[in-house]
């Protein structure tokens, strides 16, 4: 169990601020693992009292990253959600990661609570880990993931060759409290820690000036958003790009029948929204339509293509590392259940460049039954 300041021992509930009969109906939730011979529980969903992706492990809580709330439209909703400074940073489109220090063993946690061993090695040969937990023993470094060469995410919108790791916060590992903002990101500067771009520290009506032409310039840089946070780091709010909203339509149309009908849904609401508040022209509402449009047909039918020539549908990764790592996050995904068709394996300088394929069954199959002409009653 862990122990508190004064070298009093900390029960689990404890450390997560909940009583003991709390604690006792929540720990059901929570899903077993293990690491490298490590057991740790996590909990994969939301529940009410405790962060998604919250860990239990060698007596210690490594809390999860909280779900950060949306404003559909910037100029009600920032003021609305804070009455404060806040710092307004680049949302970056990757896979989040907690990177936490435990029996002296470096971690990466992913967003659900999973230590992957991919990503753990990643951030042990990018970041200067040791020196981190030196000086920050019982904090968790929190960032994102980003560029082509990684198995969860396949955005390739940043400068970066491979993969790389971009702080954005620095956390209490218990309790999940925030580093303030600018103590984080002159931690991060003074360690070489590479962070997510700062645009400024504003006033809510400050912010609501100058975030539009944030956004547009991200937009035409096919960037993801913004997250807006109180400088002591306590609220978050988020916004995105129409790039982003279009490009995860894509994504979505793709693979039709396995994303959602709510997360295409929310996705095009977005884009009206927006299209409202940033006062689209008659020309670029049609080009803002035009893309929507595209960004659902061109996906399907592509897909619908596909299966008709034979092919399965999957999502498409590529990732570079040691040869032993890689076999370790093949290992680690078909234990999650997923099964993989290895498309191209290499050898470049001493490191595996493997793509590979996660089957995605159910757009495949519903696809090839209506191009054999099963009918709906609709
Ligand atoms: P979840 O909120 O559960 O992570 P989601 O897909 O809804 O899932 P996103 O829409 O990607 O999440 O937005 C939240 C995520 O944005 C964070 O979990 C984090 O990984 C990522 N992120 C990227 N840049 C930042 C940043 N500057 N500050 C905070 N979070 C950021
Ligand atoms: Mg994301």
């Amino acid at each position: 169990m862990g122990v508190d300041g004064v070298g009093y021992v900390m029960e689990y509930h404890d450390q997560l601020g909940l009583s003991r009969e709390r604690f006792a109906d929540l720990a059901e939730q929570f899903h077993d693992d293990s690491y490298a011979g490590r057991e740790y529980r996590r909990l994969p969903d939301y529940r009410k009292a405790v962060e998604k992706g919250t860990v239990l492990v060698a007596g210690t809580v490594v809390r999860g990253f909280p779900k950060i709330p949306r404003c559909l439209v910037l100029d009600e909703g920032i003021p609305q959600h804070f009455d404060r400074e806040i710092a307004v940073e680049e949302k970056l489109n990757g896979y989040n990661v907690r990177v936490a220090r435990i029996e002296g063993d470096v971690l990466a946690f992913t967003r659900s609570g999973i230590v992957c061993p991919f990503t753990t090695h990643k951030v042990r040969t990018l970041l200067p880990v040791d020196r981190f937990f030196e000086q920050h023993p019982d904090r968790m470094l929190c960032g994102e993931m980003i560029g082509p060469e990684n198995p969860y995410t396949t955005a390739d919108c940043y400068d970066v060759d491979s993969i790389a790791f971009r702080a954005f916060d620095i956390r209490e590992r218990v309790s999940g409290e925030s580093l303030p903002v600018e103590d984080r990101r002159a931690a991060c500067a003074d360690l070489g820690i590479p962070q997510v771009d700062l645009f400024g520290i504003y006033t809510p009506s400050e912010a609501v000036e100058s975030t539009p032409e944030t956004i547009d310039d991200l937009d035409e840089r096919d960037r993801e958003g913004i997250v807006m946070k109180t400088i002591d780091g306590g609220q978050q709010l988020k916004y995105t790009t129409s790039a982003a909203n279009q490009g995860d339509l894509a994504f979505a149309f793709g693979l039709p029948f396995d994303y959602g009908r709510d997360f295409s849904f929310r996705r095009l609401i977005r884009e009206g929204f927006q299209s409202v508040e940033f006062a689209d022209t008659e020309a670029e509402r049609r080009a803002r339509a035009h893309g929507v449009g595209e960004s659902l047909l061109v996906p399907m039918t592509e897909a619908i293509e596909a299966v008709d020539g034979g092919e399965r549908l999957g999502e498409r990764h590529t990732v570079r590392a040691d040869p032993r790592v890689v076999d370790a996050l093949l290992e680690h995904l078909r234990e999650q259940g997923l099964t993989l068709d290895i498309e191209q394996d290499r050898r470049v300088e001493g490191q595996r460049v493997l793509t590979f394929s996660k089957r995605i069954q159910k757009s495949t199959d519903k696809i090839d039954s209506y191009l054999g002409g099963t009918i709906v009653n609709e």
